[in-house]
């Protein structure tokens, strides 16, 4: 509660007079590449968050706002777009100031108000990871949080600032955000493929951490540095002339400096000693092309002996976080072992700036969205997905990274666990133990008390509520859990009951279901009831109810058919029931198949399956088509209304003209409009001719159609059709 509320005219508009300058040197280098409206919003910005941390201070005795100006000075540093600069400027404006998003979404936009927000978010995450596989869950569910990867970016650039005050802190504080930057903030900072970030971060992780190894391993370092720079230097010149006699234009050759933390962690890991580690050097060279990349690599294998088998290939494989460069090592001048990292510029940038590269603002360049070019980061780490000797991997790493079909959750004790996306309570207790899920009564989501089987989410902490007498056997969970883990206990639960036991509990379950519908089991007898256990195939209530307790079959479904019986017997003309598609249906699971991909608007099939709920099938889909008519189990369907403001997955198959950069141009038509691309496999028909299957996300059935007509009209498009799985 800051004692200065905010001037209420800041909140509804500015006006000219209340903006308030920038620092001047934060003023000279914003200009130096944006133009005057962009700085206008990020003075306003700068204005915003200047009245809403008056009066805070930071532990060192500074005004608050000295941070954020910092964190959005490395920003600019990375020449950053002006919303990344506008939301690292307001990061902490929603901690405990008079601000909230709407307001930021009023005064700057979606998309700044979104970056702030998911900044703010990944703040209140205060974890530190028990294990290697939580670190790694931790990572990923950072970047699942952030749907805009510019909320990772800054969320980096805020870690870095408070790294490089930490002396500010508490003791035990330090230890806490510099074990927390080691584990979680620099091994990010390297998926999203930013190295001179990462190294800044260990470093300064190190050093507080171990602050005498720390200083040991410097004073060390500078002590061999006099022999060792004369050595660097002869190499380098070396290195340089023979490129340049050899025809390799424009070369830069630079002597590269191990950050401390990576000579540490050398040590530490390979049990080699400090003057061995040390005795490699690094060296990096620049050229213009890839073709100069693999002659200088030739010309270097001619004069220095190439160290066996430490040589690799990073351009045909690149590493899964965009990574670029060829590697070998070498025996230099007859003595000395040397690791030579060879790219061009352009490689070398992204690999110092990772996606930060991608943002990067150019004011002058027509095509200069940068969103644009962040999709094109992503389309050519698709292409380059080609090249990799293991693409499942590959486009694993990508997909999970970016469009997770993980959910990450906490327990209690602030462990990380990654479900399959729509686990529920019950999926979750089976996942840390059987014993809890067979004892497991309610739950807790983020402390308040939620149903069974709703579908948690990324971030949450889930807390289990069981009961020492164990749970009461409910085969209608079946309906509802995703896992196998917790699918195969329940179903093993449920076979060791009594038979008697199991139709007591499916006459439960049934009247449960009926009750809902307004009817109950009363209602059925004589060969009405004969009709409806013909037309789901059993010989006796008995037996159906047994089944339904043993989770053979789905309550609900059974339901259906008990009703449209009834209509049957009151003489309405309804010969099959129809499902609608809607968020009421609670008690089954509504999923949508992976074989067709359905979308609103389409004609579409309900097929009950006792395994996964219903399942909506495209009408047209050839694992449907041959049962519609015969199979009580499908049924027609219709979409209700409620379903129509979600995104449904399509795919689509595109075929082109095969010349470089054609992915790129699909892709940005897709981006231009505004639609997600889940994934893309390419696949080469003939030298002329290339074939996408591409995955993208649209409203309805309309949205698809004018997408695809935009393909269509693409110069280099062949033909573009919707693959529904047909036969
Ligand atoms: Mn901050």
């Amino acid at each position: 509660m800051s004692e200065h509320a905010l001037p209420s005219i800041l909140i509804n508009d500015f006006s000219e007079n209340d903006i308030l300058r920038l620092p001047p040197d934060f003023y000279k280098k914003a200009s130096s590449y944006l133009n005057k409206s962009d700085i206008k919003k990020i003075q306003k910005a700068y204005t915003l968050a200047f009245y809403a941390h008056e009066g805070q201070l930071r532990r060192d005795g500074s005004k608050y706002i000295t941070h954020p100006v910092a964190v959005s000075n490395i920003l600019l540093d990375l020449k950053m777009d002006p919303d990344s600069i506008c939301a690292a400027l307001m990061h902490d404006v929603l901690e405990d100031c008079d601000v909230n998003k709407n307001n930021l979404k009023k005064l700057f936009g979606d998309s700044v108000a979104e970056i702030v927000d998911g900044v703010s978010k990944l703040g209140k995450l205060d974890i530190t990871s028990k294990n290697d596989r939580d670190a790694n869950n931790l990572q990923k569910m950072m970047l699942a949080m952030s749907k805009d990867v510019r909320v990772v970016l800054v969320k980096i650039c805020d870690r870095l600032h408070n790294m490089r005050t930490i002396e500010h802190l508490p003791r035990s504080k330090q230890i806490k955000k510099s074990k927390e930057t080691i584990e979680l903030y620099g091994p990010l900072a390297l998926r999203i493929g930013m190295q001179d970030i990462r190294a800044e971060l260990e470093d300064l992780a190190f050093r507080c951490i171990h602050p005498l190894r720390a200083s040991m391993l410097e004073s060390a370092i500078k002590k061999s540095s006099g022999g060792r720079k004369r050595i660097v230097s002869k190499i380098r010149r070396e290195l340089k002339r023979h490129l340049k006699s050899n025809g390799v234009e424009n070369v830069g050759v630079k002597g590269r400096e191990k950050n401390i933390y990576s000579i540490y962690r050398k040590i530490k890991s390979k049990h080699k000693p400090f003057s061995e580690i040390l005795d490699v050097y690094g060296f990096r060279i620049l050229v213009d092309s890839i073709d100069d990349c693999y002659r200088s690599l030739g010309i270097i294998h001619n004069y220095f002996a190439p160290i066996e088998n430490r040589f690799k290939d990073y351009i045909a494989i690149p590493k899964s976080n965009g990574y670029q460069a060829l590697h070998t090592s070498l025996l230099a001048l007859n003595a000395f072992p040397i690791e030579v990292q060879i790219q061009t510029r352009n490689m070398s940038e992204i690999a110092s700036y990772g996606i930060a590269a991608h943002w990067q603002y150019k004011t002058a360049d027509e095509d200069s969205n940068s969103e644009l070019r962040a999709t094109k980061w992503l389309s050519g780490l698709i292409d380059l997905q080609k090249k990799s000797n293991n693409p499942e991997e590959f486009a694993q790493s990508i997909k999970t990274d970016l469009d997770s079909d993980e959910v990450f959750l906490f327990s209690p004790k602030g462990d990380v666990y990654a479900l399959r996306r729509g686990s529920t309570p019950i999926d979750f207790a089976y996942e840390v133990h059987t014993d809890l899920g067979d004892t497991i009564v309610g739950c807790k989501v983020n402390r308040s008390e939620v149903p069974l089987n709703v579908e948690l989410e990324t971030g949450q902490t889930v807390e289990i509520i069981t009961s020492k007498s164990g749970s009461d056997l409910d085969p209608s969970w079946l309906n509802y859990v995703v896992t196998s883990k917790a699918r195969s206990a329940i179903r093993s639960r449920l076979r060791k009951q009594k038979v008697s036991d199991a139709r007591k509990a499916g006459k439960v379950m049934l009247e449960t279901e009926l009750k809902r519908g307004g009817t109950s089991l009363d209602e059925y007898r004589g060969s009405a009831l004969k009709k409806i256990l013909d037309s789901i195939g059993v010989t006796s209530l008995n037996k159906l109810l047994t089944d339904l307790g043993l989770g053979k079959r789905t309550g609900s479904i059974i339901a259906e058919r008990f009703y449209s019986g009834l209509q049957i017997r009151e003489g309405i003309k309804e010969p099959k029931p129809v499902l609608i598609i809607d968020n009421k249906i609670e008690s089954v699971r509504v999923r949508f198949a992976r074989c067709c991909l359905p979308c609103y608007g389409d004609n579409v099939v309900a097929h009950s399956d006792t395994e996964r709920g219903m399942v909506i099938h495209h009408k047209k889909c050839k694992q449907v088509t041959p049962f519609i008519k015969k199979d009580p189990r499908y049924m027609p369907a219709i979409w209700g209304e409620n379903k129509k403001d979600h995104l449904y997955k399509v795919r689509i198959d595109i075929n082109t003209e095969d010349k470089v950069g054609v992915l790129s141009d699909v892709s940005s038509v897709f981006a231009r409009s505004g639609i997600n691309i889940g994934y893309v496999n390419t696949k080469t028909i003939d030298k002329k001719f290339a074939g996408f299957e591409i995955q993208i996300e649209v409203k309805d059935k309309q949205e698809l159609r004018q997408i695809m007509q935009k393909i269509r009209a693409m110069k280099i498009t062949t033909s573009c059709k919707r693959n529904i799985n047909e036969k």
